[in-house]
């Protein structure tokens, strides 16, 4: 009898000072979530761990039964019923008899009630089978608790950051639970954690410790004194206990009879690294204006191709409302000129400007609809006036290196276009990761002189390639890598760098 394999993605990165609530149908990106048949048709051939496991499942000759897979933007806790609709589906598929699990999650899904969501669906899954092979991937931007070590036989995570090795991070455990099940390996972990929150602008690893810690769990992967190591630098936008810096490392106990200590210390290694330049993963923005000014400058020389300005605060890819208009503001303040800017969320722009119709000149209070009493900022629209260049349906692929493949769905999406800039303005969330946001309704990146993004790293996926150079612009909003904005109730204390450890 073949194998059955439960595969299944449950995702949702929780800013938990986020003022974007996070209802069931805002899983499948704004779709809902897809159960069943419909899951494996959504996501295979995708670069993703669930499409990883699903090759997996056919490379071992297995059936995968793939109950449910649920992603959203982040945003925002989701109620206890909510997550019991995306749980319960796969806890059906476990009752009903599997040889393993497969899940590709998050890490930092905080629900209404369970700061720790993932420790609370594998234990779940170990409630219903004590001896159940499970392997987790995760996102780099992961809370790690002790209940999904304590209750998961495998865990991996992302090294990259954007992440594009989504697909190699679920084949790695996917890849090492397969083993096991074959008798080839034996799996066993150590972890650690820091009272480390860290800023996500530093991040990636061409920017902090991150660089130096990937490529050593890299380099021992590669000589095989481990199975598997992983980073976690966290998700500061959580508030909980679990939020910081964290490592685990996977060892095999068939080939090394100290596989547990062997974990251990490159584990410890990892976070070593982490603690001694901890200094480094604290971000210092530079005053708005100046920002501009120095992208207005540098814009006035001769260069190759677009110079990017990041408005980091308000990223919806990390439960940013999209709207905080302060960036664009301070843009046309100061008069930039030939300017792509998107995407801006604003449904009813979007319904006024479609109504209006494509060539119509129009008068819009744009952005600022968004209250964030969490930070204590208030919305503010901006009046601006310009002619309709643009109408699409917002359904995009896409086709630069992060999700490769994936459908996606932006919400009716209108360009607004004012003479010097030409705004995107969609109906629904979306970070720019991909030139196709832009390239979709008519505008061409490359030819612009610059493109403002609501982004904080991930569009160096899809447009660091392109760009001449990069400013970062300190806006405001609940993504603001300053984070003494934030007022944490739930962390544990002391914590470096809010208490002077
Ligand atoms: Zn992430």
């Amino acid at each position: 009898m073949s194998k059955r394999f439960v595969i299944a993605l449950i995702k949702h990165e929780t800013n938990t000072f986020s003022p974007i609530a996070t209802p069931l149908s805002a899983f499948g990106h704004g779709n809902g979530p897809s159960f069943g048949e419909d899951a494996k048709a959504a996501f295979a051939g995708s670069n993703t761990p669930f499409a990883a496991f699903l090759d997996i499942a056919r490379r071992e000759g297995a059936e995968a039964v793939t109950p449910v897979a649920a992603e959203s933007w982040p945003s925002n806790m989701a109620t206890r019923a909510t997550f019991d609709a995306l749980v319960q589906p796969l806890e059906d598929a476990v009752r009903a008899g599997c040889d393993a699990c497969f899940l590709d999650l998050h890490g930092a899904m905080v629900v209404d009630g369970c700061e720790d969501a993932e420790g609370e669906i594998l234990k779940r899954l170990r409630r219903i089978r004590a001896d159940l092979p499970i392997a987790v991937s995760f996102d780099y931007h992961t809370n790690l608790s002790p209940d999904s070590v304590a209750n998961a036989s495998v865990i991996t995570g992302y090294k990259t950051y954007p992440h594009v090795d989504m697909y190699e991070t679920g084949m790695l455990a996917g890849d090492i639970l397969a083993r096991s099940l074959r008798g080839e390996a034996r799996p066993v972990m150590a972890w650690g954690w820091l009272p480390l929150v860290s800023s996500v602008m530093r991040h990636a690893p061409e920017d902090g410790p991150s660089g130096e810690i990937l490529d050593y769990a890299r380099a021992m992967e590669k000589s095989g004194r481990v199975l598997a190591a992983t980073l976690l630098p966290g998700f500061p936008h959580a508030d909980t206990p679990y939020t910081g810096v964290s490592a685990v490392v996977v060892a095999d106990a068939r080939a090394d009879a100290g596989a547990r200590a062997t974990a251990q210390q490159v584990c410890d290694r990892m976070l070593a690294i982490a603690w001694e330049r901890r200094a480094e993963y604290a971000f210092h923005p530079e005053p708005l204006a100046q920002s501009v000014a120095r992208a207005r400058a540098l814009g006035a020389s001769r260069h190759e191709g677009p110079i990017l300005l990041i408005d980091h605060c308000d990223n919806c890819g990390s439960g940013g409302s999209q709207d905080v208009m302060l960036v664009v503001e301070e843009i046309l303040r100061q008069n930039l000129d030939d300017v792509a800017i998107g995407p801006i969320r604003d449904p009813q722009a979007v319904a006024q400007m479609v109504a209006a119709g494509i060539g119509s000149n129009v008068n819009v209070l744009l952005g600022g609809k968004t209250e964030m009493p969490s930070i204590g900022l208030s919305g503010k629209p901006l009046q601006l006036a310009g002619r309709v260049r643009n109408i699409t349906d917002g359904e995009i692929v896409f086709t630069g290196p992060m999700y490769t493949g994936l459908k996606s769905h932006l919400g009716r999406t209108v360009v607004l276009d004012t003479g010097r800039a030409q705004i995107v303005v969609t109906e629904r969330h979306h970070e720019p990761f991909d030139q196709v946001i832009f390239r979709h309704c008519g505008i061409e990146p490359a030819k612009k002189k610059f493109i403002m993004l609501k982004s904080r790293i991930h569009y160096r996926a899809g447009f660091k390639p392109i760009a001449a150079h990069i400013v970062e612009c300190a806006g405001a909003g609940v993504t603001n890598a300053d984070l003494s904005v934030y007022n944490y109730r739930r962390l544990v204390r002391p914590i470096f760098p809010l208490d002077a450890i």
